[in-house]
C-alpha cells in the first residue's frame, strides 16, 4: 500500500511525503512516490503519520487481591490499537509458590492468539534467592530484558531493601533493566492502618496514607541503590514534584536513570477524591493523584527531559462490581484506572497546548520507550525496514472522550468529558489496517510476542 501526502513525524524530525508498506514493513519513504501496478493508495491529505504508540506500562488480565482486571488481551489490545498504540509491554507476575517461569508461561497463554498488537513483558520479581537468581538469566534468554520490583506491598509482591539491592546487582550482571515502583511500603502501611482505624470508609484516606514523601524517599533510595550497584534503573509512574527533582538531580550528575509518568498525573488532581457518592473510588490508584503544583512540576520534567516516557499504567476495574468492594473500607478498593485507549489523543492535545512539538511527543509516546526496552527501531520509528505500525492523526477534529465510545472493557473513563482536538483516524498494525476512518476493521488478532534486546 502507498500512503500519500502525509506529514511523516519521527522523534528527530519530520518530512512531507509518502510511505510504502509491504509484507508488514515500511519499505520506502520519499516524496511523490509513484504507485506500483495494482497498488492500493491511501491519500491522507496532509494528516500526520506517526510511529505506532508504544505503551510500556500496562496490567492486562491481571489478578489483584479479590479481583481480576476487567480487560483481557483481546479487549485491552483492541482498545490500545483504537487509541493509536500498537505495542504494549505488560507486567507478567507469578503467584506465591510458583517460579518466574510459571508466571511467564501464564502470561504467554493470556496473550497468545488474543492480542491485536505486538506485545512483550517485563517480568516481576517479588523476592530474591539462589533459584530466582538462576531464573533471571533463563528468563533473559527468552527475550525478556526488563524486570520489575515494588518497594511497597511487602506482604505480597514487594521486596525488602536487601532483596532489591541483590536484584539490582543481578541486573548489572545480566545487562538487564529493573523498573521500580517507588513508595515507602512500611510508612504507608502504618499510615493506612492509623487512618483506617479512624474512618475506613473515607476515600480521602487513600491519598493521605501515601504522601508525596513516601514516593520521594523510595525514588531517592532506589536511585542510590542503583548507583551502588552501578546499573541503570527505570522509575515507573513518577507522580510528585519531589521525586521529579531527585531524578533531575541524579541525571544532572550523570547517573543513568530513566523515568516515566502517566497522563493521569499530568491531567488529573486530588480534587477527584472530593467527589460524592463513592465516585472518588474511580480514581483510587497508587501512587494517588496529587496537587496542581505536582502536575505543573511533572510537565516541566517532561519538557526538560527528566521524564523519558509517558505510559498509562492501564489497570482497569469495574466501578460497579469491583471498585464497590471498598465501600466500607478504602483499603479494599482495587487500585488502578483505565487509560490504554486515551493516552495518545490526550497527550497530543495537552502536549501541543503546552508547546511540545509533535517530534517531542513522538519521542515520549513511542521512540524513547521503544529504545529503553530494546525494540527500537523496529518500533518507535518510521524508516525503511521498520515495522509498519503507524498512526494517522488529524489535528482539527474536536471530540469529547466518553466511556460510551471507548473500547476499554470497563464502565468508566477517568477522562469523561475531556475535549480533545487530535483524533486517531487510521491505524496500521504490522502493515495491516486495523482502524479505518475511526472504525475497527481488523478481523484476526495477529499480535506477536516481541523479544527484546
Ligand atoms: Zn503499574
Amino acid at each position: 500500500m502507498l500512503i500519500k501526502n502525509g506529514i511523516i513525524v519521527n522523534a528527530d524530525g519530520r518530512m512531507s511525503g509518502d510511505l510504502r508498506i509491504k509484507d508488514g514493513k515500511i519499505v520506502k519513504i520519499g516524496e511523490a512516490l509513484k504507485a506500483e501496478e495494482a497498488e492500493e493508495i491511501l491519500d491522507v491529505n496532509g494528516a500526520y503519520i506517526l510511529p505506532g504508540g508504544v505503551d510500556v506500562h500496562t496490567h492486562i488480565d491481571m489478578p489483584a487481591g479479590e479481583c481480576m482486571t476487567s480487560d483481557d488481551y483481546s479487549s485491552g489490545t483492541k482498545a490500545a490499537v483504537m487509541g493509536g498504540t500498537t505495542t504494549v509491554m505488560d507486567f507478567a507476575e507469578y503467584d506465591e509458590g510458583e517460579t518466574l517461569q510459571d508466571g511467564l508461561d501464564c502470561w504467554h497463554k493470556k496473550a497468545a492468539g488474543k492480542a491485536y498488537c505486538d506485545y512483550s513483558f517485563h517480568m516481576t520479581v517479588s523476592g530474591f534467592d539462589e533459584s530466582i537468581k538462576e531464573e533471571l538469566a533463563r528468563i533473559k534468554e527468552q527475550g525478556i530484558t526488563s524486570f520489575k520490583a515494588y518497594t511497597a506491598y511487602q506482604d505480597g509482591i514487594g521486596v525488602n531493601d536487601d532483596q532489591l539491592f541483590l536484584i539490582l546487582q543481578q541486573m548489572k550482571e545480566l545487562g538487564t533493566l529493573l523498573c521500580v515502583h517507588c513508595e515507602n511500603g512500611d510508612v504507608l502501611r502504618c499510615l493506612q492502618q492509623q487512618l483506617k482505624e479512624r474512618d475506613a470508609s473515607d476515600i480521602k484516606n487513600h491519598p493521605k496514607s501515601r504522601p508525596n514523601l513516601t514516593e520521594k524517599e523510595a525514588v531517592s533510595r532506589v536511585i542510590d541503590f542503583a548507583a551502588m550497584a552501578d546499573v541503570p534503573v527505570y522509575i515507573v509512574h513518577v507522580s510528585t514534584k519531589e521525586a521529579a527533582e531527585v531524578i533531575r538531580e541524579a541525571k544532572r550528575k550523570g547517573q543513568k536513570v530513566y523515568a516515566e509518568t502517566c497522563p493521569q498525573y499530568l491531567l488529573l488532581d486530588e480534587s477527584r477524591y472530593e467527589l460524592p457518592d463513592f465516585e472518588s473510588a474511580k480514581y483510587v490508584l497508587s501512587p494517588p493523584l496529587r496537587t496542581e503544583a505536582d502536575k505543573e512540576a511533572l510537565w516541566e520534567a517532561v519538557e526538560d527531559g527528566t521524564i523519558d516516557a509517558v505510559s498509562t499504567d492501564h489497570c482497569s476495574f469495574w466501578f460497579h462490581g469491583q471498585k464497590d468492594l471498598g465501600r466500607e473500607d478504602f483499603t479494599r478498593i482495587p487500585n488502578g484506572m483505565p487509560g490504554i485507549e486515551t493516552r495518545m489523543e490526550l497527550m497530543l492535545h495537552y502536549g501541543r497546548k503546552r508547546g511540545l512539538t509533535m517530534e517531542k511527543l513522538t519521542e515520549l509516546l513511542s521512540a524513547k520507550p521503544a529504545e529503553i526496552f530494546g525494540i527500537y527501531p523496529e518500533k518507535g520509528k518510521l524508516q525503511e525496514g521498520s515495522d509498519a505500525d503507524l498512526v494517522i492523526v488529524r489535528e482539527d477534529r474536536p471530540h469529547k472522550i466518553s466511556a460510551e465510545t471507548l473500547n476499554e472493557e470497563v464502565d468508566y473513563t477517568p477522562y469523561e468529558g475531556f475535549e480533545v482536538t487530535y483524533q486517531i483516524q487510521d491505524v496500521f498494525v504490522g502493515g495491516i489496517q486495523a482502524k479505518k476512518e475511526g472504525g475497527w476493521i481488523l478481523k484476526k488478532p495477529e499480535g506477536r510476542f516481541l523479544t527484546c534486546r
